[in-house]
C-alpha cells in the first residue's frame, strides 16, 4: 500500500552498508520510522530531503502492518537549512525532537501537533534575534504542555495551597506539607521566584510566533532553564543528550 503524508524529519540512523532508517513525525500517522535504501549511494534520488528538520512530502510504501514501510520518494517542502546551520538553534530543537521521540508513543496520529512542531520550525528561522534564548525556552514548554508532559507550577499539585517549591519527582510544586513522603524524608527540591512562575503561566498561553516580544529578565531564564533540565532528567530518566552536549562543547 502506498501512503503520501507530510513529514519532518527527527532523526536518522545508519543500517547497514548504504541504508537509512528515518524518524518522522507526519501529519497523518504521528511519529513513524521508515526505511530508505542506499540514500548516500544515490544521492540524487532522495537530493538532501533526508536531513534532520526537513519538511517533506513522502511517500511510504509497505503493507498496513509493516514496522518499516520503505521511502519511495521525499520532495524538499523546507528544509530548514537555516535551523542546522546554527549551532545554539540546532541544538535547541534537538532537545525538542528528543522530547517527541522519548515520550511521545509511534503511530499516533496527532495533526495538532505536527502543526504545532512545524510553526515552532518556522518561528526560529524567521527570528533575528540571536542567541534567542527565550524563545527557545518558551519552544520547550509549549512542546511539553502541547504533548501533556509541562510541569505544574501553580500552587500546591495536591492541595491548592501557595507554594514556591518545585520537585521534580512529582514534576510539580508542593506545599511543604504535602511534600512529606511516607518515610519522612525530604525529597529534592528547587525553590522559584514568583516572578518566574509568572512569566511561566503567561508563556503557555502566548501565541508562538509572537512569542519574541516576551522579554523575561535573564534571571528568570536561567532558573526556568534549570527546572525544566531538572523535570525533563526526571521525565527522560537520563540527562538530555543534547543537554550533555552541550555542556561539553561550552
Ligand atoms: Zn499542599
Amino acid at each position: 500500500m502506498l501512503t503520501r503524508t507530510e513529514g519532518i524529519v527527527l532523526k536518522t540512523q545508519k543500517y547497514g552498508e548504504a541504508d537509512l532508517i528515518v524518524t518522522f513525525l507526519t501529519s497523518e500517522k504521528g511519529i513513524i520510522k521508515a526505511f530508505a535504501k542506499s540514500p548516500r549511494k544515490t544521492k540524487s534520488r532522495f537530493g538532501s530531503s533526508l536531513e534532520p528538520l526537513t519538511h517533506a512530502k513522502i511517500s511510504l510504501w509497505g503493507k498496513e502492518q509493516t514496522a518499516l514501510p520503505k521511502i519511495t520518494q521525499a520532495d524538499i517542502i523546507n528544509s530548514f537549512h537555516q535551523i542546522r546551520d546554527n549551532f545554539q538553534d540546532f541544538i535547541n530543537i534537538s532537545k525538542l525532537v528528543e522530547i517527541l521521540i522519548n515520550l511521545l508513543p509511534e503511530g499516533i496520529p496527532n495533526k495538532k501537533l505536527f502543526t504545532f512542531f512545524l510553526n515552532i520550525l518556522h518561528a526560529v528561522k524567521s527570528s533575528e534575534q540571536e542567541p534567542k534564548d527565550a524563545l527557545h525556552l518558551i519552544t520547550r514548554i509549549r512542546l511539553l504542555a502541547t504533548i501533556g508532559y509541562a510541569p505544574r507550577l501553580k500552587n500546591c499539585g495536591r492541595c491548592g495551597e501557595k507554594s514556591l517549591n518545585f520537585y521534580p519527582d512529582s514534576g510539580t510544586t508542593l506545599c511543604r506539607k504535602c511534600a512529606v513522603t511516607p518515610l519522612g524524608k525530604g525529597k529534592p527540591f528547587m525553590q522559584i521566584n514568583d516572578n518566574t512562575i509568572h512569566f511561566y503561566l503567561h508563556s503557555i498561553e502566548w501565541p508562538i510566533h509572537i512569542s519574541n516580544r516576551l522579554k523575561p529578565q535573564q534571571k528568570i531564564l536561567t532558573e526556568l532553564s534549570t527546572l525544566l533540565d531538572k523535570h525533563l532528567t526526571h521525565l527522560l530518566s537520563k540527562k538530555l543528550l543534547s543537554s550533555e552536549f552541550l555542556a561539553e562543547v561550552l
